[in-house]
């Protein structure tokens, strides 16, 4: 098979890039491992930028994120047992964040994609790539019991973290820059009404907690665990009493529990990959970078890399110029190093650290007193959650 953009993995960055691209009548495949259906029920990110909002509307899928995603103006921190609001919207000029499950975006891209009669190869296993210097490089999986080629002008690696892509690059040729943080994310996914309309981000000396939701009647909540913690440990009940814990009376008054639809342990980490253009693979969304959670920046830069390198592809193959192509690693890793920042820095003002004990209780309190009391602060955090914008330097 022959195409002019190989794309592994069909998540949000290689199905939005495809569409994209498709759009701009670049022939495009996807190739990815798990099934359609595993793809879609994979429950993740919940928070969209406006740039990625627009980048949807841009592919022709924005339709039903803007009917029944939720705009959001501010969020909410929680801290020795008081809730404090920052106004995204007043704050940043006016911006907002929409609340949307990744979920839904996956289920828009994918239908569409189907629609449009599009190659997606699912269940491709022991995916391959070669000649990633050579003018033709090829992507090599099985399917069906055999062996097949795709043979392209470009491959571009959306496979993430577990992906084969950066892995591809010979360790010498790729700076691997990562940190492993000493907890993890227990999440419940219910059909239960949201305790607040807004985020709630809480720091407690029980650990972090985030109040979140994907609609009106559907809510997702987190708790931090340690790294170790097992999921077995663990049932409804004892999470909905963690929960409890660890918000204001108020909230704590009007939460809604219910059985969970998905429940799990995400581990935290931060990883950026540079360069993220080797020859003719480009690194795009997790394959290349990894931000903890908080802060719900993982989806919206899988998204700007998308955005970027779409109009680098389409400058070259429409207006046969390399300097998109050229400029993508140095334009994206400007943006993915202020988010991978503003996700550290969230995550270690929001969550217990094992090590730094009660003086480092005391000092995120003060940091956090300290950012809803002035207003500069408030603008910074407010600036960076809603997204900052591109090419700022
Ligand atoms: C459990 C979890 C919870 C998260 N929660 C949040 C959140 O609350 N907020 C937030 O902003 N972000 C969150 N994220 C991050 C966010 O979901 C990701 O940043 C986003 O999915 C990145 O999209 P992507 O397309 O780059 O990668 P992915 O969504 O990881 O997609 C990669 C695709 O490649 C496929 N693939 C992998 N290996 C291969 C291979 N060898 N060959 C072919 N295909 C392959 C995978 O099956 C997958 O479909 C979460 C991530 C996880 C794992």
């Amino acid at each position: 098979m022959r195409t002019q953009v190989a794309i592994v993995g069909a998540g949000p960055a290689g199905l939005l890039l495809g569409q994209l691209l498709f759009k701009a009548g670049i022939d495009n495949v996807i190739v990815e491992r798990q099934s359609g259906a595993h793809v879609l029920g994979r429950i993740r990110a919940g928070v969209l930028e406006q740039t990625t909002l627009d980048l949807l509307d841009q592919a022709g899928v924005g339709q039903r994120a803007h009917a029944e995603g939720l705009p959001h103006d501010g969020i909410e921190l929680l801290f020795k047992g008081a809730r404090h609001r920052i106004d995204l919207h007043a704050l940043s000029g006016g911006k907002r964040v929409t609340v949307y499950g990744q979920t839904g975006v996956t289920r828009d891209l994918m239908e569409t994609r189907a629609a449009e009669g599009l190659t997606t190869l699912y269940e491709a296993r022991n995916v391959s790539l070669h000649d990633l210097d050579g003018a033709s490089p090829r992507v090599r999986y099985e399917r069906d019991g055999a062996t097949q080629q795709i043979d392209c002008d470009f491959i571009i690696g959306c496979d993430g973290y577990h992906g084969v892509s950066h892995r591809s690059v010979p360790a010498q040729a790729l700076q691997i820059y990562e940190r492993v943080y000493p907890f993890g994310w227990l999440g419940v996914l219910a059909d239960v009404p949201p305790v607040s309309h807004e985020l709630i981000y809480a720091n407690t000396d029980r650990g972090f907690a985030l109040c979140s939701m994907r609609s009106t009647t559907r809510s997702r909540y987190y708790v931090q665990v340690s790294a170790d913690d097992k999921l077995e440990r663990w049932n409804d009940g004892l999470f909905w009493d963690e929960l409890r814990r660890r918000l204001d009376p108020e909230a704590r008054e009007r939460l809604v529990t219910g059985p969970p639809l998905e429940m799990s342990i995400a581990p935290l980490r931060s990883f950026v990959a540079e360069p993220m253009r080797l020859g003719r693979l480009f690194l795009a969304g997790d394959a290349a970078h990894i931000v903890p959670p908080t802060g719900a920046k993982g989806l919206n830069l899988a998204a700007s890399d998308v955005g970027v390198l779409y109009e680098a592809l389409a400058e070259h193959y429409l207006g046969k110029s390399t300097a998109g192509i050229d400029g993508y690693s140095a334009r994206c890793l400007r943006r993915v190093w202020k988010a991978e920042r503003f996700s550290w820095w969230f995550t270690s003002l929001m969550h217990r650290f094992p090590e730094t004990g009660e003086f480092g209780q005391k000092i995120q309190e003060a940091e956090l007193d300290y950012l809803v009391q002035s207003r500069a602060a408030a603008a910074s955090l407010a600036e960076n959650y809603v997204g900052l914008p591109f090419d700022q330097h």
